[in-house]
């Protein structure tokens, strides 16, 4: 995580909008590990006391360009601290699985 702290929109549980204060972005992809500042899209709170925000970034580099969530939980203070960082995995898992987006008898690229 970077140490520069900054202020974004965030939904909060209730639907209402607020803008928090946040300790830092990841410094790293979770997707290609690769080191740069990524693009900020939305936040919203996860728990009904708005303690808990998951904030969904995107890679900076073209080659990946990948989504990725940060879990933060507010801390003394106020500020949002960074707790982890993951990107969603579409990889082996899904094999032999059927997929929701296969219900209806679409595939991707079909
Ligand atoms: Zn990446």
């Amino acid at each position: 995580m970077t140490a520069t702290a900054f202020v974004h929109l965030v939904q909060l549980f209730r639907g209402t909008g607020a803008v928090l204060r946040f300790s830092g972005a990841p410094n790293e992809c979770p997707a290609c590990g690769r080191q740069g500042e990524p693009r900020r899209l939305v936040a919203h709170s996860t728990s009904p006391d708005d303690e808990m925000v998951e904030f969904a970034f995107q890679c900076p580099r073209a080659p990946c360009r990948r989504l990725f969530v940060g879990e933060y939980g507010r801390a003394a203070g106020g500020a949002y601290q960074p707790l982890a960082v993951a990107a969603p995995s579409f990889g082996t898992e899904a094999a032999g699985h059927a997929s929701p987006w296969q219900v209806g008898g679409w595939r991707p690229g079909a």
